[in-house]
């Protein structure tokens, strides 16, 4: 897929997105949002679902939660248009309540094809609805700072995920927000090994990809030639060097934002 098709197969999604009634979270949205970001981006963010200034101007992360993330990832030297930002659910949950399993699972399509479109080296989850559609059975306070194979059953057909707790958690519990820098400095650390792992799994490829971030100097990954199931080839858990792994432990306050 050239970036011009991964671009338009993204707008074709988004405008689904916007007429969507499958689930009766349209009923009370004032704009749906899709998500948004560089279509050529390795690295997808994933949170909850939109909130008050997300359902007013139909972007992701524009409140102060976005606020936040915007500065963690200024913590890395990354903007928000150089990856790409989207949610579980499109439309905002009435009064920021959390979405219902059937309005998950309404709108798992679009993020599925979202990610079918980008197929990132690496998927950050925000908030502990996103991390159980990548890690299923995981508690944010054990899971937070480790890196995981996404099964390509969501979309991602070759790509590690990492979880975070959600933007909205700091503003809640300040003692989160150190918390939160130390997980995103570790971000770049995920995209180096989610990096290695595709190009293990396949030959060297010309690719259009996003320069690398400041201090990640890797190949580019190959899009074209990966296997039809590379997770088959990754252990169930991985230990990334300065990672943690992911293991039962409390689940910490984590708010939908
Ligand atoms: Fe459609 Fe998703 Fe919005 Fe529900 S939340 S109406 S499934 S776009």
């Amino acid at each position: 897929m050239t970036p011009d098709e991964r671009k338009q197969a993204l707008d074709e999604i988004a405008t689904e997105v916007r007429g969507c009634t499958r689930c009766p979270l349209h009923l009370q949205r004032n704009n749906a949002v899709p998500g948004e970001g560089h279509p050529d981006t390795e690295v997808v963010f994933v949170g909850e679902g939109p909130g008050y200034n997300e359902d007013r101007e139909g972007r992701p992360f524009v409140g102060a939660a976005g606020g936040v993330l915007n500065e963690l990832l200024s913590t890395v030297g990354w903007k928000r248009d150089e990856v790409f930002i989207t949610n579980v659910v499109k439309c905002r949950p009435p009064g920021n309540r959390d979405p219902e399993p059937a309005e998950i699972s309404a709108c798992a399509p679009f993020l599925r094809r979202q990610l079918e479109v980008l197929d990132p080296a690496l998927v950050v989850t925000l908030g502990r609805h996103s991390l159980q559609t990548f890690m299923p059975g995981a508690r944010i306070g054990g899971a937070h700072g480790t890196l995981q194979p996404v099964d390509p059953q969501t979309g991602a057909r070759a790509a590690m995920t990492y979880a975070m707790y959600h933007p909205a958690a700091a503003l809640r519990q300040g003692s989160l927000r150190e918390t939160m820098t130390v997980d995103m400095c570790a971000v770049p650390d995920a995209l180096t090994d989610a990096r290695a792992r595709r190009s293990a799994g396949a030959p060297a490829a010309t690719d259009d990809r996003l320069p690398a971030p400041a201090g990640v100097e890797l190949p580019e990954p190959a899009r074209e030639e990966l296997p039809d199931s590379p997770a088959d080839e990754l252990p169930d858990l991985v230990a990334v060097a300065g990672l943690a792994t992911v293991a039962d432990s409390d689940d910490q306050m984590e708010l939908f934002g």
